[in-house]
C-alpha cells in the first residue's frame, strides 16, 4: 500500500472545520461539487473552440448525479477536462482560496461565515466519511483516484477509468441525532437542490428517472434500463427573465460566485438590445472588499461570449471610480478568441463599458432618490471612490460624478448633497461653506467654523484626507463657488465691519510688523486683527489656493518638494489679549516676544499642526503661569 499523504496546514484547518462543522447548510456541497463539475467541462469547452485538434460533441458535456441507496453513496460526473496525477494532488492537498479568504484565523463561530462563503471541494467533508475521486485528464491514458477520509491525509494511485472527466464518490455520514444524512439519499431532495442552487449550470445534470422498475435488478441491468432527465433549466440566471428570480437566488449567485460572505447591497440586472448586445448582471458589495486599498486588488468584471468566460476581471469594462462593482457581462458581440491586448481597443467592448457605466449611474442616483438610508450605506463604504474620480484624469469625469457626492452638514448633522446645499442658501450667499478637520467633532470646535456658523450659514465638513481635492477640482456647483473657512478670502462683514477693521489693522501695523519679525522663520506670511472669532483668542488662516489640511496631505505624501500653505495668524479684536498686546508693545517688548510665539504655537495646535519647538513654548507657558 502506498504511503499516505497530509493535507497542507491551513487546508487541514478548514477540513476539521467542516469535518465537525455544526454549521446547518450541509445542502451546499452539492452546488459546490457541481460548479467544480461544470468549470472543468468550461475549460474543456473552451479548449475545443480554440484548438481544431479538440473535437468534442456539444452532447457529450454533461455532469450526473447517481444515488446509491444501499451503499449510502453520492456519486457525481463531469465530463470535464479531468485531472492529472500532479493536479490531484495540488488541487484537493490544499485550498485554492486561500488568497482571498483567509482560513487560518476562524473560530468555529465563524462557521457560518464559511458556509455561506464558496468552501469548494471540501465542503464535501460536511456530508461524507469517505471521498473518492477517480480523474482521467482529457488526451491522457492513464487515470487517478485519490481518496481520503478526512483529516487523517489522503491517498493518490493509478487506476481504471474509460471515459476523460472526473467522478466523486461520497460515502455519506452515520445519521446522528444532530443530523440525518440520509436525507441526500432521497433523489427528490437532490433534484430539489440542483433546482435550487446549480439550476442556471449551463451544462445538462443528468439523474435516473425512476428507480422503480431497477429494484429487483442487478447492478448490471441497471445500467441498460437507465433513463436520465436533465434536471436544471440550464438558462444562466441572468438570462432569466428578472420577474422570476427571487432576491435568494441573486444573492446566493453572488455569494457564490464572487466569494462574499455578505449578501449585496444591490443587484442591477440588464438586457440591452441596440448598439450594444449583452446581458449584465452587477452587484454593489455591501462592505469593502478585504483587499480593496491594496495593490493585489483588482477591479473587473467578468466577461462572457455568448454564455462562455473568456476573462474572469476585464478591467476595461468598469471606470476606475465604479470599480468596486462586481459582476458579469455576456455578449454576443464579443468573439470568443479575442485577446487581452486587443480588448482595450474593441469597439463592443467600449460600447458595452460605456453603457454598463451609465447603468450604474443611474442606480445610484435611483437609490439616492429612493432609498436615503441605503445610499448612505453605500457612500459611507465606497463614497472615497467617487471623490477620487471626480479629480482623477483632470477632473474629466467631475461632472458626470458631482451629483453622487455628499458631505457632513453643520445644519443638517448628517450627510447631504450638493445640490440640497445650494437649495437650502441664504438670500446673497453666493459660496459653498466648508471646512477640514479631521473628524466631525473637531470641525465643530474649529474657532473658523464657530462666526460662520453663528451668523447662519451652513458648512460642509471635511473629514476626509480626499475631500479638499475633490471640491478643488470641481470649482463651483451650480455657479456657486466653495470656500474654506479657514481661508482669508470669507467675506461676511458689512461695509462698515470691513472699514473699521481695517482701520483696526492700520493703526496696529508697527506692532504687526514687529511680531512678524519674531516669526520669520515660520511659515507665517500676516499677522493681523480679525472679528471673525467670537470668544477663540486666535486662529490660522490661509492665503491662495493651498489649505492647512492640504498642506498635510501633500507633504504626506513620499514626494521631495514640500508645500507651504501661505498662513495668517488672525487675533480676535474682541479678546482681551488684543490689548494686552497693544500694551506689551507699547512698553515690553521682550514681552511681546513671549506673547507671540505662544499665540502662534496655539494656533497651530487648533489646526492639529504640530509645534516647532515645544520644549521652549513650554518653558514660555511656565514662566507666565509662575508669576
Ligand atoms: P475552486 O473550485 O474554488 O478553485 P475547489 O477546492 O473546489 O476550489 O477546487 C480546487 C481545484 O480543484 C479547482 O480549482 C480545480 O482546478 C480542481 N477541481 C475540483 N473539482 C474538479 C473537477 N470536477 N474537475 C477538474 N478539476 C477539478
Amino acid at each position: 500500500m502506498e504511503k499516505k499523504k497530509q493535507f497542507k496546514a491551513e487546508s487541514k484547518r478548514l477540513l476539521d472545520l467542516m469535518i465537525n462543522s455544526i454549521y446547518t447548510n450541509k445542502d451546499i456541497f452539492l452546488r459546490e461539487l457541481i460548479s467544480n463539475g461544470s468549470d472543468a467541462i468550461d475549460k474543456l469547452y473552451y479548449l475545443s473552440l480554440t484548438d481544431k485538434n479538440i473535437n468534442i460533441n456539444k452532447d457529450d458535456l454533461y455532469i450526473r448525479v447517481d444515488i446509491d441507496k444501499d451503499d449510502r453513496e453520492i456519486i457525481i460526473t463531469d465530463t470535464g477536462i479531468g485531472m492529472s496525477m500532479e493536479e490531484l494532488e495540488d488541487n484537493l492537498g490544499t485550498i485554492a482560496k486561500s488568497d482571498s479568504f483567509n482560513y487560518k484565523n476562524i473560530d468555529n463561530k465563524d462557521i457560518d461565515i464559511i458556509g455561506q462563503f464558496g468552501v469548494g471541494f471540501y465542503s464535501a467533508f460536511m456530508v461524507s466519511k469517505k471521498i473518492k475521486v477517480e480523474s482521467k485528464k482529457y488526451g491522457s491514458d492513464k487515470a487517478y483516484v485519490w481518496k481520503s477520509e478526512g483529516a487523517s491525509g489522503y491517498t493518490i494511485k493509478e487506476c481504471k477509468k474509460k471515459e476523460y472527466g472526473t467522478t466523486i464518490t461520497l460515502k455519506l455520514k452515520d445519521d446522528d441525532d444532530n443530523f440525518n444524512y440520509s436525507t441526500y439519499l432521497d433523489s427528490y431532495k437532490i433534484r430539489e437542490l440542483i433546482k435550487k442552487y446549480s439550476d442556471y449550470i449551463r451544462y445538462p445534470i443528468k439523474m435516473e428517472v425512476s428507480k422503480s422498475r431497477l429494484k429487483d435488478g442487478s447492478k448490471d441491468e441497471y445500467e441498460s434500463y437507465e433513463e436520465l432527465d436533465v434536471v436544471n433549466s440550464m438558462i444562466p440566471l441572468w438570462k432569466k427573465n428578472k420577474k422570476d428570480i427571487s432576491e435568494d437566488e441573486y444573492n446566493s449567485f453572488y455569494m457564490d460566485r464572487f466569494y462574499d460572505y455578505d449578501k449585496p447591497l444591490k443587484v442591477i440586472h440588464s438586457s440591452v438590445e441596440g448598439q450594444c448586445n449583452y446581458h449584465s448582471l452587477l452587484y454593489i458589495p455591501s462592505h469593502l472588499p478585504m483587499d480593496y486599498y491594496t495593490k493585489e486588488f483588482e477591479k473587473g468584471i467578468a466577461l462572457y461570449s455568448n454564455g462562455v468566460l473568456i476573462m474572469d476581471k476585464c478591467a476595461d469594462l468598469v471606470p476606475d471610480y465604479f470599480g468596486f462593482i462586481k459582476g458579469l457581462v455576456d455578449t454576443e458581440d464579443v468573439s470568443l478568441n479575442i485577446s487581452r491586448e486587443i480588448l482595450q481597443q474593441n469597439n463592443a467592448v467600449k460600447l458595452i463599458a460605456k453603457s454598463i457605466e451609465g447603468k450604474i449611474k443611474k442606480e445610484l442616483e435611483n437609490m439616492l432618490k429612493n432609498d436615503r438610508d441605503m445610499y448612505e450605506s453605500f457612500f459611507k463604504t465606497f463614497g472615497m471612490q467617487i471623490k477620487f474620480g471626480v479629480y482623477a484624469d483632470y477632473g474629466t469625469n467631475k461632472d458626470k460624478l458631482k451629483d453622487l457626492l455628499m458631505f457632513y452638514s453643520s445644519s443638517e448633522k448628517k450627510l447631504v448633497t450638493l445640490d440640497e446645499y445650494v437649495s437650502r442658501m441664504k438670500d446673497g450667499q453666493d459660496s459653498i461653506y466648508y471646512a477640514c478637520g479631521e473628524n466631525n467633532d473637531k470641525v465643530d470646535n474649529m474657532p473658523q467654523v464657530e462666526l460662520v456658523k453663528d451668523k447662519g450659514y451652513e458648512i460642509l465638513y471635511l473629514t476626509e484626507y480626499v475631500d479638499e481635492f475633490c471640491l478643488q477640482a470641481l470649482t463651483t456647483y451650480n455657479a456657486k463657488k466653495f470656500v474654506n473657512v479657514s481661508n482669508d478670502n470669507v467675506d461676511l462683514n458689512t461695509e462698515e465691519e470691513k472699514k473699521e477693521l481695517e482701520e483696526l489693522n492700520n493703526n496696529s501695523k508697527d506692532m504687526f510688523s514687529v511680531m512678524k519679525d519674531i516669526l520669520k522663520d515660520s511659515n507665517v506670511n500676516d499677522i493681523r486683527f480679525t472679528n471673525r472669532l467670537k470668544k477663540h483668542p486666535v486662529c490660522l488662516t490661509t492665503e491662495g489656493d493651498i489649505s492647512v489640511e492640504m498642506q498635510k496631505v501633500l507633504n504626506a505624501l513620499p514626494n521631495e518638494n514640500k508645500v507651504n500653505a501661505k498662513m495668517i495668524l488672525e487675533i480676535n479684536k474682541d479678546h482681551p489679549i488684543a490689548k494686552k498686546l497693544e500694551k506689551l508693545y507699547n512698553d515690553d517688548k521682550d514681552e511681546l516676544e513671549k506673547y507671540t510665539k505662544i499665540l502662534y504655537s496655539e494656533a497651530r495646535l487648533i489646526e492639529g499642526l504640530a509645534i516647532d519647538n515645544p520644549t521652549e513654548i513650554s518653558n514660555l507657558i511656565c514662566d507666565i503661569m509662575a508669576r
